[in-house]
């Protein structure tokens, strides 16, 4: 809802602001509407050039030369003219579910450049890149962690034990494309952002991981010396392992910095699933913010948990360490993000016995503080929910046939970095006795 009155009626019932306002580059540097729309290897459902090629970010011009494509204008029409674009199937299945999507999100928060971006449309679907006023980089692949979820597309890391859990030999191309990405470092990159700067609320990146980008940085000194950070509100998703010094001397210059931290486990259990970020230093970081907001700018710090096999049994520690360390300007209430790739670490995978545990735990949790939630933020009927969504998630369905997987990688992990799951995770020894025996039978 807006803030001066009732939710303003949309253009159409399937109208999304996003085209208008919003320049999305992911990992691969490739233009895209936003972060939820889908591609395809037919590239029916991709921004690209004449010749068939994906636009990217990272070319000279190529925000200009990307933004009235064919592909573009349809998309324009078919939210202008009430249809569903197949590329935005993901928000339109949400919402078909009564999840509130990154489309209603987005229509709230650029509400006011709504008449301005339709008026501005022609009949074809082309519009002015000066409407965009918000933009959400994925500054490529270059990262200090190899989290066990993730992958290549966001952490170069992980390429040789990829090599290794998937036997692909030295030299295969898709992995030495993914080996070389550098676009980021970029002029061409850099100045294709430039050029937004006049018109940009609000910027936002991600990774890998973006405090290790030394040119991020630069570009934001470049933003305060063309006089454009007052207007600018940052956001970052970080894993919290690295506060540069040098962002002190750089935020305060903006409108505002917002961070999401992902954290996936309280010490030893983030450490092995975030390897090889160390606790004592994530923890040192979020005890700075929250001593010295103002030195940050940092308005508002949020943490975003990937709900997995591996974190399922103990989130409950989690919660209580960032309960206990509530400061004001901090939501203490993470985002629960439920893992659904790679399909072996959903926390499907487990069997009944350690799903029935799981949700025992985190009952109880809820029983516990009820009556004596932390803080008045908001956040906290959302938190419920999304604990319920995890148990209802857990028991959605039996993946139990995938736990050999998991099993596998867990067993490459593990000797690739020393680590050890029955060690660190003693709650998961049964779901891996299961997987042994039944590779034995
Ligand atoms: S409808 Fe959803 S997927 Fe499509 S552009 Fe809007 S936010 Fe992105």
């Amino acid at each position: 809802m807006s803030a001066s009155g009732p939710p303003r009626a949309l253009p159409s019932p399937t109208f999304c602001i996003i085209p208008w306002v919003h320049a999305f580059g992911d990992e691969r540097g490739r233009l895209r509407p936003c972060c939820m729309t889908l591609g395809d290897t037919e590239r029916v459902l991709e921004n690209t050039d004449p010749a068939g090629r994906p636009l990217t970010v990272y070319d000279p011009g190529s925000l200009e030369a990307g933004w009235n494509t064919p592909f573009m204008r349809t998309l324009r029409r078919d939210m202008l003219e009430g249809r569903r674009p197949p590329v935005c199937r993901r928000c339109f299945e949400e919402e078909d579910l009564h999840i509130r999507s990154y489309r209603q999100d987005s229509n709230e928060t650029f509400e006011a450049h709504i008449d301005r971006a339709v008026a501005a449309t022609a009949p074809d679907g082309s519009a002015p890149i000066d409407l965009v006023c918000s933009a959400d980089f994925r500054l490529g692949n270059a990262c200090n962690l190899k989290c066990r979820m993730c992958s290549p597309i966001s952490t170069k890391l992980l390429i040789p034990e990829w090599q290794q859990l998937f036997d692909v030999p030295d030299g295969h191309p898709e992995l030495e494309a993914l080996r070389a990405v550098d676009w980021f470092d970029g002029d061409a990159f850099w100045a294709n952002c430039q050029a937004r700067l006049p018109t940009l609320e609000r910027l936002h990146f991600a990774g890998g991981e973006p405090m290790i980008i030394t040119r991020m940085l630069d570009f934001l000194q470049q933003a305060i010396d063309e006089g454009h950070a007052h207007h600018i509100q940052l956001s970052y998703v970080t894993n919290l392992t690295t506060l540069p010094e040098r962002v002190t001397a750089l935020w305060p210059a903006f409108k505002g910095v917002t961070l999401t931290a992902s954290l996936d486990g309280h010490a030893p259990v983030n450490s092995f699933i975030r390897y090889p970020s160390k606790w004592d230093r994530i923890d040192a970081h979020l005890a700075r913010l929250q001593r010295d907001p103002a030195a940050f700018n940092c308005t508002k710090v949020t943490v975003n948990t990937t709900v997995q096999a591996y974190n399922v049994l103990s989130l409950t520690e989690l919660f209580e360490y960032l309960f206990t360390r509530h400061a004001p300007h901090v939501v203490v209430y993470p985002r629960l993000t439920l893992l659904t790739w790679p399909s072996c670490f959903s926390v499907q995978v487990l069997p009944p016995a350690l799903k029935a545990l799981a949700a025992a735990r985190l009952r109880t949790f809820v029983a516990r503080w009820e009556g004596r939630w932390p803080d008045t933020s908001g956040e906290l009927d959302r938190f419920r929910q999304a604990i319920d969504g995890v148990i209802a998630h857990m028991e959605a369905a039996d993946r139990t046939a995938e736990l050999a997987e998991f099993a596998r990688r867990t067993a490459v992990y593990d000797r690739s970095r020393g680590q050890q799951a029955r060690v660190t995770l003693p709650d998961l020894a049964p779901a891996l006795d299961l997987a042994a025996s039944a590779t034995v039978d």
